[in-house]
């Protein structure tokens, strides 16, 4: 039978609602054979996931998803198989978590002056030690009764728009790029096609990154535009680019479905083929 691969999952080390072992559950009862749990910027819940993917079955492949930062425009970089005490990555992961901190206090308090909410709710929606984010926020706001889930946050209070929003401190795609591959990894540029861009990046940038040594386009996100997903294609094929499919799943924190979009298993053996800083976890 042919495999399902779901390259792109969430868990509550990051933004995800369920641990790394529920998460495992969750991908064995949805019938998937194997899973890269893509943390942001953070590696985490790789042993954890290891741990409960012993005799299922399923293997899991170690990855994270970067934040990183093009001007104004964030862009996530997806890594999989790298050495996860490669020193450089360590170093960075751990101050964009840091910053990501900082930066959440800060649009909370600014939130505070005008909406009942405060830091203590979000730090009770996180668990310890997890990459902080907007979705934390979120599920303040909800556990407030302030909005309905996360979706509608993130379309008010949340959005850039609104009026609280800060960006991050996060290194560029390019030193992400090569940070991944110094470690060994494989790095996969995320969803580069929402929201009626054609891509994330400028086709100029791409460049860069390929020569960098970027290796894929994940094509198959449900937020990914139809003409962006044509144009992915276009590029992969161009620059000799693999196209990655996944779900991006964060349990109840999104609609996303795991499963919904897959990866090939010639993709995912091209993707093993090229990595060397760490191995599946075969469960
Ligand atoms: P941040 O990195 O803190 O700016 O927050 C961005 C994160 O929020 C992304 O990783 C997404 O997983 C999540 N996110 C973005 N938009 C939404 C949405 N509409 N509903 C739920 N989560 C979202
Ligand atoms: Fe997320
Ligand atoms: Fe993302
Ligand atoms: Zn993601």
């Amino acid at each position: 039978m042919r495999p399902v691969i779901d390259l792109h999952t969430h868990s509550s080390v990051s933004d995800g609602t369920e641990t790394p072992q529920q998460l495992v559950r969750a991908a064995v009862t949805a019938g998937i054979s194997i899973m890269a749990l893509t943390d942001h910027d953070s590696t985490a819940g790789w042993s954890s996931a290891a741990e409960a993917a012993q005799g299922t079955g399923l293997t899991v492949i170690p990855g994270m998803e970067l934040s990183t930062r093009q001007g104004s425009v964030s862009v996530h970089l997806l890594a999989y198989l790298f050495d996860p005490t490669n020193p450089d990555l360590v170093a960075e992961t751990a101050r964009i978590r840091t910053a990501r901190l900082t930066r959440a206090e800060s649009i909370v308090a600014r939130i505070s002056a005008d909406y009942d909410l405060h830091w203590e709710d979000v730090v009770a929606q996180t668990s310890e030690g997890a990459t902080v984010g907007r979705p934390h926020i979120a599920d303040a706001l909800v556990a407030r009764g302030m909005v309905a889930n996360r979706s509608a946050a993130f379309a008010g209070i949340l959005h850039p728009a609104g009026g609280y929003y800060e960006p991050i401190y996060a290194p560029s795609p390019l030193e992400a790029v090569a940070l991944v591959r110094a470690a060994g990894g494989v790095p996969v540029l995320a969803h580069p096609a929402t929201s009626g861009r054609t891509g994330s990046v400028p086709e100029a940038e791409l460049k860069r990154l390929v020569d960098a040594g970027l290796f894929g386009l994940e094509v198959d996100h449900r937020e990914n535009t139809a003409e962006g997903k044509e144009q992915l294609r276009a590029w992969a094929q161009r620059y000799g680019l693999v196209m990655t499919g996944a779900s991006d799943y964060h349990g109840a924190g999104k609609p996303n479905r795991l499963g919904e979009n897959t990866t090939t298993p010639d993709t995912l053996d091209q993707i093993i083929a090229a990595a060397s800083g760490a191995a599946p976890f075969i469960g």
